[in-house]
């Protein structure tokens, strides 16, 4: 028998009205959570009982309405305009306006949103830029891209961000930006990031592509930085196909970007537009009029969304936070609205019989939700880095010494993010959070089954 069998339904059901998961959705009795389901006597659905979610409310992704979303597509279709003109404006000010930004400048993805503002910041060759390891490998691939050297690091396991606490070890006389990830659109400790950039006199880009509207003391959450990065990517909350978007306050920035995303032809210029010379190094990384439509189409329900998204994410913490063994996110006590791209917890198998985090997932799976890992690796452990130090370029621009590719290794262990990538952290995607209240009442027991069976489960699945 192990620890947790021991607490009964009852101090469960107690525990969760105590903490107020009632108050929150305004339920009448949190009693009624799991009336209808006895974990004892229950075959998990892994050894083919009944799982315990056999429907659930939440959407297919993405959400697309023809009542609504097919005009603006349609017109645009016909016109027979489909390259950058006014409609990418609109949406760009559109956005502009909804994060509270002077300037938005749309780009074909979050990586380009990154590697345009790294290369307009004109960080590049010769500087180090501090990141997280737990995070996409398009918040670190830009660095590399741009010639820079990223140096990571490590996290803090309650939040899943970047530990501000770990920043200023890190910083060495060749760093010259960091790159804050609001990752799994849970904002990092951003004012305390801002605070430290400004200390060592360093660029700040943020990474905000999982963290759309998410807030920090009522401020968006890529408005802080010298630039602020978005993407569009069909997964995301803000789902146009692709996409992506670059805000910021500063002119001159954002007209540089506008012209590098534009051949390096001068800020205004449009498709069409001969003989204005060109007067940067640029690229083409402009969207189309249908994406525009589509985008200010799905931008319509994304405030309704994130609110849903915190209020059941609110509900369905409250829930699972008191199974033994499951530790949901932490925010950080400045944060006033999140994204939740995702729903994250920590999983820790001493409460579930010593049963390995990815039988768990099964488990979990087989009664109905589909959860996952997450990010395994970090990227400090992908080999793309040493890949590049192998390089022509990389040889010829940096010392032998800082291409020590052993001594890097080291020196950007994060023991922290191994084991939660490893071992620990569990999410739950962002669709799921904009399901009904019964949908997490039913995961709550479906995890729950899986931790009151997990003996069983471990030795015979
Ligand atoms: C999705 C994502 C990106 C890249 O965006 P794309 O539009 O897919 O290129 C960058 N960083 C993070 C954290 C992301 O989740």
């Amino acid at each position: 028998m192990n620890k947790s069998s021991k607490s009964t339904r009852r101090d469960f059901i107690k525990k969760n009205s105590l903490l107020g998961a009632g108050a929150v959705l305004g339920l009448g009795s949190a009693g009624k959570v799991f009336a209808s389901y006895s974990s004892e006597g229950s075959t998990p659905a892994i050894l083919g009982g009944k799982p315990a979610i056999t429907s659930h409310s939440w959407p297919g992704w993405p959400i697309w309405k023809p009542e609504t979303d097919e005009k603006r597509l349609m017109e645009v279709i016909r016109s027979g305009v489909w390259s950058r003109r006014n409609v990418v404006s609109e949406f760009e000010e559109k956005w502009a306006k909804v994060i509270g930004s002077k300037r938005c400048l749309s780009v074909v993805n979050g990586t380009n949103a990154l590697n345009a503002s790294l290369a307009q910041l004109e960080i590049g060759w010769g500087d180090e830029v501090l990141v997280t390891p737990y995070t996409f490998i398009a918040s670190v691939s830009g660095i590399v891209f741009n010639g820079a050297i990223p140096v990571f690091v490590d996290v803090d396991p309650e939040t899943f961000q970047m530990d501000p606490d770990k920043i200023e070890e890190k910083i060495t006389p060749r760093t010259r930006a960091i790159i804050p990830v609001h990752i799994l659109g849970l904002p990092c400790d951003i004012e305390k990031i801002m605070s430290i950039a400004k200390k060592h006199d360093l660029l700040v880009v943020e990474d905000a592509c999982q963290a759309w509207l998410a807030e920090v003391n009522h401020k968006k959450v890529g408005t802080f930085g010298n630039a602020g990065c978005f993407s569009f990517q069909n997964s995301k909350n803000l789902p146009m196909g692709e996409g992506g978007a670059i805000v910021s306050d500063d002119d001159e920035f954002m007209d540089r970007c506008y012209s590098f995303h534009n051949y390096g032809n001068p800020f205004g210029t449009t498709a069409g537009t001969f003989g204005a010379g060109t007067v940067r190094i640029g690229t083409k990384l402009r969207i189309t009029e249908y994406q525009a439509a589509i985008g200010l189409a799905q931008m319509e329900r994304l405030e309704e969304q994130t609110e849903a998204r915190n209020v059941n994410a609110a509900y369905l913490k409250s829930l699972i936070q008191e199974i033994p063994g499951i530790i949901p996110y932490k925010l950080y006590p400045n944060v006033t609205r999140a994204a939740f791209h995702l729903f994250p917890f920590r999983y820790k198998k001493e409460e579930f019989s010593g049963m390995p985090r990815d039988k768990f997932i099964k488990a979990v799976n087989a009664e109905g939700l589909h959860c996952s890992h997450g990010y395994n690796i970090g990227v400090n452990k992908m080999p793309f880095i040493k890949n590049a130090f192998e390089s022509k370029y990389f040889k010829k621009f940096y010392a032998k010494e800082q291409l020590n590719y052993d001594k890097y290794t080291r020196e950007n262990e994060c023991p922290v993010n191994d084991t939660l990538g490893t071992e620990e952290a569990v999410w739950i995607g962002q669709e799921v959070l904009l399901g009904a209240k019964q949908d997490f009442d039913n995961i709550a027991q479906a995890i729950e089954k899986v931790q009151k069976n997990a003996d069983l489960i471990n030795r015979k699945s």
